[in-house]
């Protein structure tokens, strides 16, 4: 062959080859939540101004500061969150250091649930949700609009710890199931692991009363996700806000930790599995802040409360730029989150009524 000719065809595949690592099409999605957990906590670990309060640690604090202590934040950090800050850290990208002036704010003025998780799944505010008891969402869902595409077309689901998550995603017009983790869908009963687990939630105490505790949404999906395979899920967590709630910081930090546990676990099956492994783009984030310069105001979140719209985000995965830390000037709302992972899988999600 000419050297030309073969200089130029070498040329045409290495260029293809490019093009093709930057295009991200039918990836996996997964968006996965935890509700009310601060960045004060993500990024620098066990707040030590609220375990001076007696009436928040639970007669628990030496043991909390073994657990997740340290003498410098970084190292506090990496124990309450190991995932974060080894793999996520270094792989991934994380969002809402305020102190490097990373800023991630919830764009709705209201810094609760329904509108926090609403802004999050809709990509957009709508003033007009102002409850937590609000109707069924006028406004279509980013997995929503997944579920009208051939490749995700009854390849969605959603587990929720609440099950407001039946009215936040539109579950009668959305078309995709919507699993309250209180009351586990019949579709999903017959399967043995599944049914055991939903047989466990019905015969147990709930100490949240209407939320599901965390433990049971975290098997639920992952057995779903090995046997099902599904090209979209959402999952959301409620333990880390039922918690802060209940002023005790102890196990607020646990259940944070047990998050952390949760992500790795998912992380660590879509890297073992062909079918995931380098297809799947991974958004996490939480639908509001909690309150911070008064110290005793950490346990709330609302209007009322001061930098309760403070948020964070992370993402890892398919298409997901390594940024690490993100430690330089950006404002980041949101509504932008689920556009970003719109963009990055080459789709073309808009918001709208
Ligand atoms: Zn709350």
């Amino acid at each position: 062959m000419n050297k030309g000719i073969f200089f130029i065809l070498t040329l045409v595949f290495f260029l293809q080859g490019n093009v093709e690592a930057q295009t991200i099409k039918n990836n996996k999605i997964i968006v996965i939540t935890t509700d009310g957990l601060r960045w004060q906590e993500v990024f620098k670990g066990v707040d030590n101004e609220v375990m001076k309060f007696k009436v928040f640690q639970k007669g628990d604090s030496v043991k909390t500061v073994n657990n997740f202590g340290g003498s410098t934040i970084e190292e506090s950090r990496k124990k309450l969150l190991p995932f974060f800050w080894s793999t996520l850290a270094e792989k991934g990208q994380i969002h809402g250091n305020r102190n490097q002036g990373s800023l991630v704010d919830n764009s709705n003025p209201y810094w609760f649930s329904y509108p926090g998780y609403s802004e999050i799944l809709t990509g957009q505010v709508d003033t007009a949700i102002n409850s937590n008891e609000y109707q069924p969402n006028p406004n279509t869902n980013f997995f929503e609009y997944l579920n009208t595409l051939p490749f995700y077309k009854n390849k969605v689901i959603a587990f929720g710890a609440w099950d407001a998550f039946k009215r936040i995603l539109n579950e009668k017009r959305a078309g995709f199931p919507v699993i309250n983790g209180n009351q586990v869908d019949s579709l999903l009963l017959k399967d043995r692991e599944i049914k055991f687990i939903a047989d466990l939630i019905n015969e147990s105490y709930h100490p949240f009363g209407e939320e599901a505790m965390d433990v049971y949404i975290k098997y639920l999906s992952l057995f779903y996700l090995k046997k099902n395979k599904p090209n979209a899920m959402y999952v959301s967590f409620g333990d880390t806000d039922e918690l802060a709630h209940a002023g005790n910081y102890p196990e607020y930090l646990k259940a944070a930790h047990r998050f952390d546990d949760y992500l790795k676990s998912i992380y660590d099956f879509v890297n073992s599995d062909p079918d995931y492994k380098g297809k799947t783009t991974i958004l996490i984030t939480t639908d509001h802040g909690r309150g911070d310069v008064i110290k005793t105001q950490w346990t709330s979140h609302g209007q009322k409360i001061n930098d309760s719209h403070q948020i964070w985000y992370a993402m890892i995965g398919a298409g997901v730029e390594p940024l690490g830390e993100v430690k330089s000037i950006e404002q980041v709302f949101q509504k932008e989150l689920i556009h970003k992972v719109s963009k990055i899988s080459n789709l073309n999600f808009n918001s709208k009524r």
